[in-house]
């Protein structure tokens, strides 16, 4: 039975959506089913998605390999707790998530999504020094335009300007926080770029755990694309300061930017790296926060003698089986190839969109296009732009961009960027 006006009169009327309003909430357009990298509106309209599902879809909407994986572990068992019990898709996920990612990371927690990967992160940063008898050491150090999540200990790290500082002034934790990288990816370096990171650095490296980014990326704190160099830097830093590097990988791991994990573009490996969104290939919540045994060991030898988190649902083998499934699809595909071809079709295919006066700068990197417009956008106004043209593409602020499914073709790219270009040339903010 298809969606009917009572429904969208229920959720207009109840269900909060993502940072939504009850007072005349936006309209929530129904969708009845997605394959591949379309989806299917109530209404029959369908809608290539340029979002991927906020990052997180990477082969496709009802993959085959990802719909049998998540039948035939629902038959076995769909939740088993992980206190005290173990089960297969948890054991083969953390090998793949081992297997792939940086040397040394091979201490897997398993988080039921991004914001609670980045939490654990933090707590293991703060239990490590602890354990090492610097309790003293408990800050937190970022770079302004990040994001990390909507629960406190990730929120106190979001950029304190375009994220929810003012609300929860004297509730969230004060960190530091040194500028944005400004030298972009393939900028030439300039070290005066890290200089108030070093600064900030050496003026309070005492009391901090650990330095949190984004990678190369800052997604949702503004869609910027920095310097490998900056972070190869900042690596040395927190290795002569003695703090720690968690990198947070949640929007930027597996392919994405062109490499598997965006902190390969500079060849360091962090302390502490949160992966999240694509890890499912988009079915279903579950992120993953990976350390090394050094860290590992210390924080257990501490005075606690254990990590101190465990959600209800760590583990779940439902999403483990899927991830487990996704992370091998991944593997036994040429993904580089792919991202490298979207790559090539955004920079081609959104070129025209630098041209319009409304426009400040289009940037791509890996299976990202980003456009910043000069002035934020109405996002109901140029949403119904877009879905004229069939696609879907939910811009924030100034910021339109696109992170589409890795198995999109060369014919549905070209049909994106060309209608992404015509509804930004209609577009009259
Ligand atoms: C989305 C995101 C998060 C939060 O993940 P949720 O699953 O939404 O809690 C954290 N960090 C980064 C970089 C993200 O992009």
């Amino acid at each position: 039975m298809s969606i009917t006006a009572e429904q969208i009169a229920f959720d207009q009327q109840h269900i909060w959506h993502p940072y939504s309003s009850m007072i005349n909430p936006p309209p929530a357009y129904p969708v009845e089913s997605a394959e591949g990298v379309r989806i299917r509106l109530a209404d029959g309209r369908e809608l290539i998605d340029g979002m991927g599902s906020w990052w997180s879809v990477i082969h496709g909407y009802g993959h085959p390999v990802l719909n049998a994986a998540a039948h035939q572990q629902i038959d076995k068992m769909s939740h088993v707790m992980f206190g005290g019990l173990t089960h297969q898709p948890a054991i083969e996920l953390a090998r793949a998530l081992v297997e792939m990612t940086p040397e040394k990371l091979d201490k897997v927690f398993l988080a039921d999504s991004g914001s609670v990967a980045v939490e654990v992160a933090i707590k293991m940063a703060i239990q490590y020094w602890h354990a090492r008898g610097l309790a003293e050491k408990h800050k937190l150090i970022t770079i302004r335009n990040g994001y990390h999540g909507d629960t406190f200990g990730a929120m106190a790290v979001c950029d304190p300007v375009n994220g929810m500082h003012e609300i929860f002034t004297g509730v969230l934790p004060q960190q530091l926080f040194a500028p944005a990288p400004q030298i972009g990816f393939d900028q030439p370096w300039d070290e005066a770029d890290i200089e108030p990171l070093a600064q900030l650095l050496a003026d309070n490296h005492q009391q901090i755990a650990a330095l949190i980014l984004e990678p190369i990326v800052q997604g949702a704190g503004g869609m910027r694309f920095y310097s490998p160099s900056y972070l190869k830097r900042a690596r040395e830093l927190c290795d002569n300061h003695q703090v720690l590097l968690i990198a947070d990988e949640i929007a930027t791991g597996f392919g994405r930017t062109g490499e598997l994990f965006a902190c390969q573009h500079a060849g360091i490996t962090p302390d502490i790296l949160c992966v999240g969104k694509a890890l499912t290939g988009g079915y279903m919540t579950l992120a993953a926060t990976l350390t090394n045994s050094h860290i590992g060991e210390t924080i257990s030898a501490g005075g606690a003698g254990c990590f101190m988190h465990g959600p209800t649902f760590m583990g779940n083998p439902l999403a483990c089986a899927v991830a487990g499934a996704s992370l091998k699809l991944l593997r036994d595909s040429d993904w580089q190839g792919r991202v490298r071809c979207i790559e090539q079709g955004l920079k081609q295919g959104l070129a025209a969109a630098a041209e319009l006066d409304s426009v400040a700068e289009v940037r791509c990197l890996g299976a990202i296009g980003v456009v910043e417009m000069k002035a934020p956008v109405d996002t109901v106004e140029i949403q119904k732009l877009f879905i004229e043209r069939g696609l879907w593409i939910r811009p924030f602020g100034k910021l339109v961009y696109v992170m589409p499914p890795y198995v999109i073709s060369d014919a549905d790219l070209q049909l994106l960027t060309d209608g992404m270009v015509s509804a930004l040339q209609a577009y009259r903010g």
